[in-house]
């Protein structure tokens, strides 16, 4: 914040010897104190006399002291110092509890006969006596102002600050008093532009940190709280804005619709109808891919809504028009899922330079870290030279030796897994800048977007194609025999009916301990509250066995699928599932996101309890998507009403992946949800909370936005540029702790 000296100086300039302790709760400087927000208020103590005492309330009492003595407690012999003070009328006894005898006798020095003073703390009751424990002290010393302004304070909201062992709230809050009172406003340097604060009728930066920490009545940490919040959605949405408007100003190829192209002709053999939504999003990308000015688009999509159909129309007006296209996805199993199904839907379209394929045709190149020499080699080649249209990878295509001939498109898929800096790094490889189409697994909530994805546009696909029958979702209570005896049945009866069935479990083999930074994608999922006592979670290659030992599924072939497999392996557990050789895949949630086999309708979670709601979300719209209904049976052991046990039944409650997410994202907090996005947002959100601070967020972006219209980097606004800078920092130095 700001360049001002004082609030640059270390902390122990103001808390001498306290620096370490101001240190471990994330305080450098005294402008850290600053920003260090108090998490609640508490009412004000109540100014009242002896007589009036209840226990348990939290008083302000004008006393003073009659006898101050040292006591022994009889066990360790750790001195007290046991006072009656007094108002005149009626005694009380303040008992302040020390470490070390020099300090007991220090303070009885200090408590002599008549000396006045506010006494703050709570009534509690010991040995059938009304007394206050370690009250809070202030002595009047024959002063009448210190006497009157106690009196005043005593009545003020009492800031509570997040503390430590080391460090309690009423230190951080002497300390925060002693930095704000004499700051003045030209010190600061208000990231908040004076025409936005008008507009907005917000106050000045030092009235709000001076209230925020110092606040007279409710109303002024309220308004300082407020215009704080505000900022930090301000200061976060001008770096969304700034951005977009940097990658705005690059220039990109335009690549508009050529007719009688490949495009054409693959709309032309869809075996289905496109949805409107399909329709309009893809016209929405048509119109943007056409212009020379780099397309930045967020596609969000109820699972199952036909993303991909939508990304390749978009990657096949950008070959019509001499460009390539990459397609960058999450997990290896995933990429080649996403080459396999393109290269499905293209048909021969995809068989360019071969002999039978299109005439017009380009290819379909797959790169990923496992590919042997040769066919590393080749999509290499394919890539470099523009034969493939269509790349698609893992983070491989972010190395140094991937080329591209003409990149005029890059897609990223499940957007969550891949951060900004992988995104700039394929970017890179093109001359001009790329359009870039972003898409995400499931829907987020609106706030998550403008957060997260801000600097995007973005569309939206709601409905699923017709035709779909659906997924019913139930949970079954892990301890309840007759139905889970049950679910193994009816993963027999769909596969006799020629369905397939997928059963997910936390991990991999019963004895790892890592199994779990392989399968949960969400931090949430493991060691969460709520859960059941800690009990092995449930293995695959144990739960395969196990399967296999069934009498129900007596002659169904099992399988398994999971990360340590190699890629080999990994792929013809998918086709031997996919054809229905192995209809039944035991998997780890490898499946969770994009593979694609419509004849699977039935989905067993086991340990369900312990996946977050969108990986459940996400792991369910693997089945019913084909003409079949899908049943999914969530296997839970969370007690009942416990937040894991909320989840499970919320995503049994509701097929709609919105409501999930803006569930998810209000029992879990921002601080995951954003954690695991690649802004790092979490760090620097103190006070705004996506989930609730929606319309302000709004205001900040249209604010934001104008701003950066009329000023593009913003050189008006040193302070706004030093917040955003002040951010950045930060969420880079999150990042790296994190890795
Ligand atoms: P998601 O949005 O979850 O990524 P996909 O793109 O994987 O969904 O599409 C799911 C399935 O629906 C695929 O098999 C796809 O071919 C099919 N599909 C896509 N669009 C339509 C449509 N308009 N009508 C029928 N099926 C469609
Ligand atoms: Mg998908």
């Amino acid at each position: 914040m700001g360049s001002s000296g004082a609030l640059d100086k270390p902390v122990s300039s103001v808390a001498p010897r306290m620096g370490k302790a101001f240190e471990a709760l994330g305080m450098r400087t005294a402008g850290d104190v600053l920003r260090y927000y108090p998490r609640r208020y508490a009412d004000p103590s109540n100014l009242t006399d002896i007589s009036g005492l209840v226990v348990g309330e939290t008083v302000s009492i004008v006393a003073e002291v009659r006898s101050a003595v040292i006591k022994h407690a009889r066990k360790d012999g750790a001195p007290r110092v046991e006072a009656e003070i007094t108002d005149g009328t009626r005694t009380l006894r303040a008992t302040f509890f020390t470490k070390r005898q020099g300090m007991a006798q220090h303070m009885v020095q200090s408590m002599h006969r008549g000396r006045r003073g506010l006494f703050t703390g709570k009534v509690s009751v010991f040995m059938d006596q009304a007394q206050l424990t370690n009250p809070k002290h202030d002595w009047f010393d024959g002063d009448d102002d210190v006497e009157q302004r106690a009196r005043e304070e005593a009545g003020w909201p009492t800031p509570l600050y997040p503390a430590s062992a080391q460090l309690d709230s009423t230190k951080i809050r002497a300390v925060a008093r002693l930095v704000v009172e004499p700051l003045r406003e030209d010190e600061l340097s208000d990231p908040v532009p004076a025409s936005v604060r008008e507009a907005r009728r917000l106050g000045p930066l030092r009235q709000a940190l001076y209230d925020i920490h110092v606040p007279r009545t409710d109303d002024d940490w309220r308004r300082a709280r407020h215009r704080l919040r505000y900022e930090e959605a301000f200061v976060l949405q001008a770096e969304l804005a700034r951005r977009r408007a940097r990658a705005a100003a690059e220039p990109a190829t335009a690549r508009p619709r050529v007719v009688g192209g490949l495009l054409d002709a693959f709309d032309a053999r869809l075996p289905f109808t496109l949805t409107a939504g399909q329709r309009e999003v893809g016209d929405e990308l048509a119109r943007e891919l056409a212009l020379p000015v780099p397309m930045q688009r967020l596609l969000q999509g109820e699972v199952g809504s036909g993303k991909t159909v939508v990304a390749l129309r978009a990657m096949l007006q950008v070959v019509d028009a001499g460009g390539q296209a990459a397609l960058l996805a999450p997990t290896e199993v995933l990429a080649s899922q996403h080459a396999r199904s393109l290269r499905a839907l293209l048909g021969d379209l995809a068989e360019g330079g071969m002999l039978g394929g299109a005439e017009a045709g380009t290819r379909v190149a797959l790169l990923t870290g496992s590919l042997s020499t040769t066919a590393r080699r080749d999509a290499l080649l394919d890539a470099a030279s523009g034969a493939a249209g269509i790349v698609v990878g893992t983070h491989a295509l972010l190395s140094k030796n991937v080329q591209f001939a003409e990149l005029g498109l890059v897609v990223v898929d499940e957007q969550h897994k891949f951060g900004v800096e992988q995104r700039d790094t394929l970017r890179a490889k093109a001359a001009a800048s790329p359009h870039l189409l972003v898409m995400t697994a499931t829907p987020i909530p609106r706030t998550v977007a403008m957060t997260v994805f801000g600097d995007l546009e973005t569309s939206v696909l709601t409905e699923v194609p017709a035709g779909r029958s659906g997924v019913s979702t139930h949970v079954v209570p892990a301890d309840n025999r007759p139905w889970v005896a049950r679910t193994w049945k009816r993963v027999r009866e769909e596969v006799d009916k020629g369905g397939r069935a997928y059963v997910v479990c936390a991990r991999i083999e019963g004895d790892d301990d890592d199994g779990a930074d392989l399968v949960a994608t969400e931090p949430v999922t493991l060691g969460d509250s709520g859960a059941a006592p800690r009990r092995p979670l449930r293995a695959v290659v144990e739960v395969a066995d196990e399967l296999r030992g069934l009498p129900d599924l007596d002659g169904v072939a099992v399988g398994i699928l999971h990360g340590r497999m190699s890629p080999e392996d990994k792929e013809r557990a998918l086709a031997d599932f996919a054809s229905g050789a192995v209809p039944v895949l035991v998997s780890t949630t490898v499946v969770e996101v994009g593979v694609d086999v419509p004849e699977a309708t039935v989905m067993v979670v086991l340990d369900a309890d312990r996946f977050g709601v969108s990986q459940l979300h996400q792991l369910r719209g693997r089945i019913g998507r084909g003409a079949a209904p899908g049943v999914c049976l969530l296997v839970s052991s969370a007690p009942p009403g416990t937040p894991a046990a909320d989840r499970v039944s919320t995503v049994a409650g509701t097929s709609d992946g919105f409501e999930l997410a803006s569930f998810d994202l209000e029992q879990r907090g921002e601080g995951d949800v954003l954690g695991a996005s690649q802004w790092g947002a979490a760090t620097s959100l103190r006070l705004l909370r996506v989930a609730r601070d929606g319309d302000l967020i709004d205001d900040a972006r249209a604010d934001a936005r104008a701003l950066v219209e009329q000023d593009p980097e913003l050189a008006a606004w040193p302070a706004l540029q030093a917040a955003i800078d002040a951010r950045l920092t930060d969420s880079r130095d999150e990042f790296l702790d994190r890795t």
